[in-house]
């Protein structure tokens, strides 16, 4: 293949993209001098909480993997980018004994997993510690539940009593930048609290998952790559990049959508500081154009993995000779936003054939699924 976008142009559903062509060339020679454990492969992840499905995925449609939130919909801290709006679709609780009965209930529908959510505190901590005796029993009683804790800043100690309590993985956003912490969080806590959080968490046996967001200054790349730096330093069991939402920001302190190239060549920095690190792009991404450019991009980076891939990413990954796999949702652990890594990408299956990608979403009900999973 001459040129990347010659493999686009093969993609029906990406021939109207319109990709910066130095990008892509500069994302194809960076490629070529790229080496490590993580390098080379991709995994498209097909979640279960909404309806996914193009002509190259299908979804089981299965909840394996609900989002339960803590503090229901409430959150202290109102961060500008969310207004507690991530919290909306979690299954509220608001006792151990509500999260014990209802754990049993989604262990009886088939769910393999779940991520505990919550608001934060002025200080951004959720308040887990009343639920840790509960998880440990939940732990015991159902040993392959896989639990996903999403915390704010931890400390040592409650980096331990997660740990203890049979936590399997930990999620947390690294900020690396104290103009955004303090503007968009309202926070009084500085870029080193996230790294010695970051640093205590991976200090224990969970798997650690943090996650960087893209545009998270009001849709500017402010701290990002310092961000990056952090994770570099502690070497966590994966990295999630997700991208702004300016829908979810109120109308007084809006926030722009960062260009697709600038999550792009961040894709691409993230790809060379991490190269034995998994590197996945989550859900949270703006729609549309704007998504497809993205995933394409992400593809083109490197990234290890694309939750909710768009529309012919796995005939654009197989034409860059990639090894593609894909991992159904019963098995995919995705809530939310969250893309988490479970043990050995259970579930994931090779891709040996390129995916015909039909150029109309609209005409893809009547075409038959040609990714069986
Ligand atoms: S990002 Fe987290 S802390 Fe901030 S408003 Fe949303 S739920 Fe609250």
């Amino acid at each position: 293949m001459n040129s990347w976008l010659d493999a686009v142009a093969q993609v029906e559903a990406l021939e109207d993209l319109h990709l910066d062509e130095n990008l892509v060339a500069s994302m194809r020679e960076r490629w070529q001098g790229l080496s490590g454990s993580q390098v080379g492969r991709i995994n498209f992840y097909t979640p279960s909480f909404r309806h996914h499905e193009t002509s190259e995925v299908s979804a089981c449609g299965k909840n394996a993997f609900p989002a339960i939130s803590i503090t229901g919909g409430e959150c202290k801290l109102q961060c500008d980018h969310c207004k507690a709006k991530i919290l909306e679709p979690m299954i509220p609780v608001r006792s151990p004994e509500e999260l014990d009965g209802l754990v049993d209930q989604i262990v009886l529908d088939g769910g393999r997993g779940l991520l505990l959510s919550g608001g934060s505190d002025h200080q951004n901590v959720v308040h887990y510690e009343p639920y840790f005796p509960t998880i440990r029993r939940i732990k015991d009683r159902h040993p392959y539940l896989q639990i996903a804790m999403h915390t704010g800043i931890a400390t040592p100690e409650f980096s331990r009593g997660m740990e203890d309590a049979g936590v399997d993985v930990a999620m947390m956003d690294i900020i690396g930048a104290q103009d955004t912490i303090s503007q968009v969080y309202h926070l009084r806590r500085s870029v080193d609290d996230f790294e010695a959080a970051l640093e205590s968490l991976v200090s224990t046996q969970m798997k650690v998952v943090p996650h960087i967001v893209i545009g998270l200054h009001y849709g500017e790349m402010l701290g990002e790559w310092n961000a990056l730096e952090i994770v570099q330093r502690h070497l966590p069991s994966a990295l999630v990049l997700v991208v702004i939402m300016p829908q979810y920001a109120s109308q007084s302190r809006p926030f722009a959508t960062p260009p697709t190239g600038d999550v792009g060549r961040f894709f691409m920095d993230a790809r060379a500081a991490l190269p034995d690190t998994p590197v996945l792009l989550g859900c949270a991404r703006p729609a549309g154009v704007h998504r497809s450019i993205t995933d394409t991009y992400a593809v083109m980076a490197g990234l290890n993995g694309v939750a909710f891939p768009s529309d012919g990413m796995l005939a654009l990954a197989k034409r860059l000779d990639r090894d593609v796999f894909v991992t159904p949702s019963c098995c995919s652990m995705i809530v939310g936003e969250e893309v988490l890594v479970l043990g050995e990408e259970s579930g994931a299956k090779p891709l040996d054939h390129i995916p015909e990608a039909p150029r109309r979403r609209a005409a893809l009900r009547d075409i038959p699924i040609v990714v069986s999973v």
